[in-house]
């Protein structure tokens, strides 16, 4: 089989002349498999396309049997043609028949045909089809054919997304391409969103797949290619590079790739085939996509980001655009899909607009989650390929409940969703009613509702949530957000204005608590085997004092004048705490000394985090003028369960009788001690969370803003007494004997608690 008729850039030039005929798509489809075989000089040419109940039909075959058309389906993993569909890899046999994978379908009358090259028609690495030629001798088909091949099936892929075959096909058997996709992840942000999809790293659109001068399309990828090279050294050279916030690592990474002769050769040869450049970087990119993607390697996956980047880039330089597109004009629901986003990134949008996150990396404690969360938006992560199964402008809802999405949704579907919205809304109303009421339980016990907070845009929660101030705020964050360190001014003003926002309310502000998974960019990194109990919080703080006392200095002037509540994270033994306690007091000689305002009042506490300070509570209770746990770094040191691995991280419940035990403990020791105690772990901000630990003594609970409404009107129906009465005995119990979680819920049930 040798291209008789021209090779392929004929062909594709015939092609694009019949993709642009006025005809129907059964026509175009039956038109383009004669044109191939007899380019290919191959006796059958056959395109099979995936369809959504995920098994394959012959769409179209010159050939074989005709009647099969339409008729002949293969299971997804069938066959040869299923082999090449679900490893969307190329299979190149001379003898077909005895490979172990054929399977006989007497319909198609193949049987005579003994060579085999099959292709998967791919797009943005996601498997459309697979398309097969078939010759009767036994021959092994050269490269050059096989790259003719693969060129043509980007061609017959523009045609399958662009959905005219699905006139062609009967109800539940549409192609997979353009049909609805129903995705599962993980929660990052609770809520749920109808929008249309934004990708974070936009791809270039290719209006054109054919060159209409090969060597004219090679100068310019060897153009861009040359300009892709220089721009990484000079960015590499910068010196800056870890300011501008892109990691020497990953340039270093880059660059490698760029000038990876095997990558450009690819690129080459497939403009040699007749493609554009820009339409040869997607073929390689998709080809290189989907047999990564396979790949359970984390290295080779983690590498294949680096290439996709690479290819993003590439394709900007040929489009001649040196940036991202500019973003005005999102849509008015803007869903943003991206492979990963740090939080700066995911504040850049219009608030206004965006309406949901969808990200293929991420877990709900990375700090893009933490952001969106404060944004109220709803996200969900871990959804593999996430910018490549979707278009710019399909529509798309994001499931923040259950953690799943929903590409190009059907009607029902839709407006299932829709009414959920519009119930939640009616809720959300039903709690705003609530915000005036005072928190206080049926037996007349207040339990202090605060709201955990970050960034400023949490600022307004304070209020409309009816909070009683903030029990948490986490001031990492705006060290995470920036590119650089937060110069002092800045710390100042941001410190003022939270506190200015909340008026007489109490804030509680936590020094830096990084380290550990929250690494800032500009910043120095240190590899730890266990980045958990590593050089953190303030571990990190008392190292680094200069950092520390410059936090320090700017929250006493943010007091000033008013009440201050400082906390410190992670003290794991009372002298780390007397330690924080000095820097403190000299900070305040200081700004005396100068002639600043000083707080009226300083209230100074700890978190409680580290097992280690159960066996110092009394010691730490005498020091401190308050404590808050953190139930969400306790419940990982206690039970050893790294909170970052889905693999454990639900491996033990927040229920049982050990953290419980633990839990009503340090409520009981603070109170003998006449200490408040409040818990800022996400515990709180679950509602059977809170009544738990309301029976266990709890009054003053911290919990995410969303959160405080269905938590309120769980405490305004609930008789703390009775709920005590029904948890002592479980907890005195012997552990492991009664399953709390379930006890729990049907006094819930039982008292007509709203859980
Ligand atoms: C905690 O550990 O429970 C806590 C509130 O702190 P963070 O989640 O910020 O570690
Ligand atoms: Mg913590």
């Amino acid at each position: 089989m040798r291209s008789a008729s021209g090779g392929p850039r004929v062909l594709l030039r015939r092609l694009r002349e019949t993709m642009a005929e006025q005809v129907s798509a059964q026509e175009r489809l039956d038109k383009i498999v004669v044109l191939i075989a007899a380019n290919m000089v191959a006796e059958v040419c056959s395109v099979y396309v995936l369809r959504v109940d995920n098994t394959l039909e012959l769409y179209a075959t010159e050939g074989l049997n005709r009647e099969a058309v339409h008729q002949t389906v293969l299971n997804a993993e069938e066959g040869l043609v299923g082999r090449v569909a679900s490893e969307a890899t190329p299979l190149n046999l001379n003898d077909a028949q005895n490979h172990p994978a054929f399977s006989f379908r007497p319909e198609t009358g193949e049987e005579i045909y003994h060579s085999f090259l099959g292709v998967p028609i791919l797009r943005a690495g996601n498997t459309l089809g697979v398309l097969v030629v078939q010759n009767r001798a036994k021959r092994t088909y050269v490269e050059e054919e096989l790259e003719a091949l693969q060129t043509t099936a980007m061609v017959l892929a523009e045609l399958i997304a662009s959905g005219e075959l699905s006139a062609l096909a009967k109800p539940g058997h549409e192609p997979a391409a353009r049909h609805s996709l129903h995705k599962s992840g993980s929660i990052l942000s609770d809520g749920i969103a109808l929008g249309h999809v934004v990708l974070h790293e936009p791809r270039v659109v290719i209006n054109n797949y054919i060159a209409e001068d090969p060597v004219a399309e090679t100068g310019r990828l060897d153009a861009a290619l040359t300009k892709l090279r220089a721009d990484l050294d000079r960015l590499l050279e910068r010196g800056d590079v870890a300011e501008g916030g892109e990691h020497r690592e990953v340039l270093d990474a880059y660059r490698m790739f760029a000038n990876d002769q095997g990558w450009s050769h690819k690129l080459r040869e497939a403009v040699a085939t007749g493609l554009t450049a820009e339409a040869a970087v997607e073929r390689v990119q998709s080809d290189t996509r989907a047999r990564m993607l396979r790949s359970i390697d984390p290295y080779l996956r983690d590498r294949l980001h680096d290439l996709e980047d690479l290819g993003h880039r590439l394709m900007r330089q040929l489009a001649g655009q040196q940036h991202a597109p500019p973003r005005e004009q999102l849509p008015d629901n803007t869903i943003v899909i991206a492979r990963s986003m740090g939080p700066a990134a995911l504040l850049d949008y219009d608030p206004r607009q965006l309406r949901g996150l969808v990200l293929e990396e991420g877990t709900a404690n990375s700090h893009v989650s933490i952001v969106a969360r404060a944004l109220g938006i709803p996200a969900v992560g871990g959804v593999p390929n996430a910018p490549g199964i979707a278009d710019p402008g399909d529509a798309i809802i994001v499931d923040g409940t259950s953690g799943s999405i929903y590409i190009r949704p059907s009607s029902e579907i839709e407006a299932a969703f829709a009414e959920r919205v519009r119930f939640r809304a009616h809720r959300r109303a039903q709690y705003l009613a609530l915000r005036d009421r005072p928190s206080v339980t049926r037996d007349g016990q207040a339990v202090e509702l605060m709201i955990n907070a970050g960034l400023i845009i949490d600022l307004p929660h304070i209020d409309d949530t009816g909070s009683a101030g903030i029990g948490l705020f986490r001031t990492e964050l705006q060290f995470m957000v920036g590119l650089s360190l937060p110069r002092a001014a800045d710390q100042l003003a941001l410190y003022r204005s939270v506190l200015d926002a909340a008026g007489d309310k109490p804030v509680t502000f936590r020094t830096l608590d990084i380290g550990g998974d929250k690494v800032l960019p500009y910043m120095e990194t240190v590899d730890e085997e266990n980045p958990a109990l590593g050089w953190r919080a303030i571990r990190l703080g008392l190292d680094r004092p200069g950092l520390l006392r410059g936090q320090i200095r700017a929250l006493l002037r943010a007091g000033g004048g008013r009440a201050l509540r400082i906390m410190f994270p992670m003290i794991s033994d009372v002298a780390e705490f007397d330690t924080a306690k000095s820097l403190v007091e000299h900070e305040l000689t200081y700004l005396r000394h100068h002639g600043h305002a000083l707080p009226e009042r300083i209230s100074l506490g700890s978190m409680v985090e580290v097992p280690a300070l159960l066996y110092q509570l009394d010691e730490l209770l005498e020091r401190v003028d308050f404590i808050s746990v953190g139930s969400n770094d306790l419940f990982q040191f206690i039970f050893a369960v790294d909170r970052g691995n889905p693999k454990v991280a639900s491996r033990f419940d927040t229920m049982s009788v050990p953290i419980l035990r633990v839990l009503r403990d340090i409520a009981r020791k603070a109170r003998a001690a006449g200490k408040p105690v409040s818990l800022c772990g996400e515990m709180a901000s679950d509602t059977l969370g809170a009544l738990v630990l309301i029976a266990m003594g709890y009054r003053s609970l911290s919990l995410s803003a969303t959160a405080l409404g269905p938590v309120k009107a769980m405490v305004l129906e609930l008789d703390a007494d009775k709920a005590e009465a029904m948890l002592t005995p479980l907890l005195d119990a012997p552990a492991g004997s009664i399953p709390i979680r379930q006890r729990l819920m049907e006094f819930a049930e039982m008292m007509q608690l709203p859980l």
